[in-house]
């Protein structure tokens, strides 16, 4: 994990310990709230989000966190990877996609189907650990970052792709050749008002959240 020293890990400090700590050191007056609990239990912070980054592992906390995302007409980024293989030479793939309202969600580019989230549920168990490798994330991570500051600032000319694929073994970052396909399309799985949550408009100068212990 990116942050982490030996000391830190002989502590067994938390993760959002250890960020926190790295931005307070690169900007000593950001604000930081913290929770070391599933986002689900501390929905109410999250739903007043300007972006949301996803870096789960399965497919159903996907699902869950783009509804929550959709539900509340909050930007989702959406990142992951995958080591292919048991061993050597391995095949590195990884994603990063933009779901926001009225573009085209997870569901949409085939990303999520019915078919992975079962497939998925019956191995819950038996599956071990996801490997997580540095450089592959620290290249999605980046390109995350890169959609959010072409979504939000006038930084850039273009707008940011939804889908952009990453071949770990190339070292490339390529557009997906789904979105061509998507093209004028419009998605039917968070349509109509009651897929819509208690939207809160006007937030810019609410407080930052408190952080749970
Ligand atoms: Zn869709």
């Amino acid at each position: 994990m990116v942050g982490l020293d030996a000391a830190a890990a002989a502590r067994k400090d938390r993760k959002v310990d250890v960020i926190r700590e790295r931005i307070l050191a690169i900007q000593p007056g950001a604000q930081v709230a913290i929770f070391a609990a599933p986002w689900q239990e501390v929905s109410d912070a999250l739903k007043f989000s300007d972006v949301i980054f996803g870096g789960v592992d399965s497919y159903r906390a996907r699902d869950e966190l783009e509804r929550f995302a959709r539900r509340f007409l909050i930007p989702y980024l959406d990142l992951g990877m995958d080591v292919h293989g048991d061993q050597a030479p391995y095949t590195i793939t990884g994603q990063v996609i933009l779901s926001v309202p009225e573009g085209p969600c997870l569901r949409c580019f085939g990303f999520i189907t019915e078919h992975r989230l079962t497939e998925e549920a019956q191995r819950y168990g038996a599956a071990g650990g996801r490997p997580q490798v540095i450089w592959p994330n620290g290249t999605l991570a980046s390109t995350a970052v890169g959609k959010f500051m072409q979504l939000v600032t006038p930084w850039s000319l273009n707008r940011p792709a939804f889908y952009t694929e990453y071949d770990g073994n190339r070292l490339t970052l390529m557009p997906s050749r789904k979105l061509q396909a998507l093209q004028g399309h419009r998605c039917p799985h968070f349509d109509g008002p009651l897929a819509l949550g208690d939207v809160v408009w006007g937030q810019a100068d609410r407080p930052v959240p408190a952080s749970t212990p």
